[in-house]
């Protein structure tokens, strides 16, 4: 199965209870950033990400009452490097207590020493270490050599000790996407429990040439759908036809909410229209049936996996094959 039997289950519930409640708007993961402090200072980060400082990380029981308020089933635990959060170990336990799925975001520098031997494996926990290239390419991206040694190194680690590993990857202007699948022959070789493409984020806040046009990324992307099915890829084949430009959706901001040190980031991970600390101010109002409709500038370029894996779920509700083909797909390899 692309995803263990007990994140599928819980995902249906969720959606069975929400739909059972009439709700056509909830979110599916929520994703958690309680600092922006990082060791890295990678190309393509939005900038806030990276120089906050840890006094203003947030605390505890506030990451906590986000978990709570939004009701998610999955929490993308993400910042700023969560392995520096010094409350990590509590909130991990935390997040699990409430039954929830962690899908934590690390950059891999410190899993050593922070992670391993300090947190157990959980059912409820994968690691997911952010890999952007065969060593050359990672290493520039991350500004730093040895990064991608290093990520590798800590990939093997962690399947040698029980946790559940993924790897996340930005495709960016620059990369070739023969690269791509040389990273997919190399993870797979080290038994990673799946990998997360997706084309490079557009932040508001970052003004650089490295993030790819639409047409960039319909090519790139139908160059990657040739070879996806020899490997396992966490996005359904049906984003990987949207970023390749061969469907059409509509936007579902409302399923990936982002809760940061500034607060509820409206409306989506990528565009902070309005911060709110307040979680009923956030969702009330955010006019998601404007974001839904792609129509403002920001979102031109935008194929970004967490505004567009709940449209696909929710058309396949209503086209039986398509559902048919979803099924299939996480249950096979
Ligand atoms: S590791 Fe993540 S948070 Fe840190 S600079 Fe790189 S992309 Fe940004
Ligand atoms: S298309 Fe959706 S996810 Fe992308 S920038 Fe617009 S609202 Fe955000």
């Amino acid at each position: 199965m692309k995803f263990p039997l007990h994140i599928t289950l819980d995902n249906m519930r969720h959606q069975i209870k929400n739909g059972l409640q009439g709700n056509r708007r909830y979110p599916f993961v929520l994703m958690l950033e309680p600092l922006y402090t990082c060791n890295l200072a990678c190309m393509g980060c939005s900038i806030e990400r990276h120089t906050g400082k840890l006094k203003d990380r947030l605390p505890l029981e506030t990451c906590l009452k986000a978990v709570d308020d939004c009701g998610a089933p999955g929490v993308s635990l993400c910042g700023g490097e969560p392995m520096l959060y010094p409350e990590l170990k509590e909130l991990i336990a935390g997040i699990i207590e409430r039954k929830r799925h962690i899908y934590l975001c690390t950059n891999g520098l410190r899993l050593q020493d922070k992670m391993f031997g300090v947190i157990d494996p959980h059912k409820r926990l994968t690691l997911n270490i952010h890999l952007d290239g065969m060593r050359e390419t990672h290493d520039k991206v991350c500004n730093r050599e040895g990064v991608f040694d290093h990520a590798i190194e800590m990939i093997r680690e962690g399947k040698r000790l029980g946790y559940h590993m993924m790897t996340n990857t930005t495709v960016f202007k620059e990369t070739q996407v023969s690269e791509v699948k040389e990273l997919c022959d190399l993870t797979s070789s080290l038994g990673v429990d799946g990998m997360l493409i997706s084309p490079g984020y557009e932040y508001e806040s970052v003004q650089q040439a490295m993030f790819l046009s639409r047409r960039e990324t319909h090519n790139k992307f139908k160059e990657i759908i040739s070879f996806a099915g020899d490997y396992r890829l966490s996005s359904t084949p049906m984003f990987l036809e949207f970023a390749a430009g061969l469907r059409e959706y509509s936007c579902s901001p409302w399923s990936t909410v982002t809760f940061t040190p500034n607060g509820w980031k409206g409306p989506c991970y990528l565009i902070g229209e309005k911060l709110t600390h307040d979680w009923n101010e956030f969702w009330n109002d955010t006019n998601w049936e404007y974001w839904e409709s792609r129509q403002d500038d920001r979102c031109q370029n935008c194929a970004m996996h967490s505004g567009f894996e709940a449209s696909v779920v929710a058309d396949a509700r209503k086209n039986p094959r398509d559902l048919i083909r979803l099924a299939a797909w996480n249950f096979s390899g």
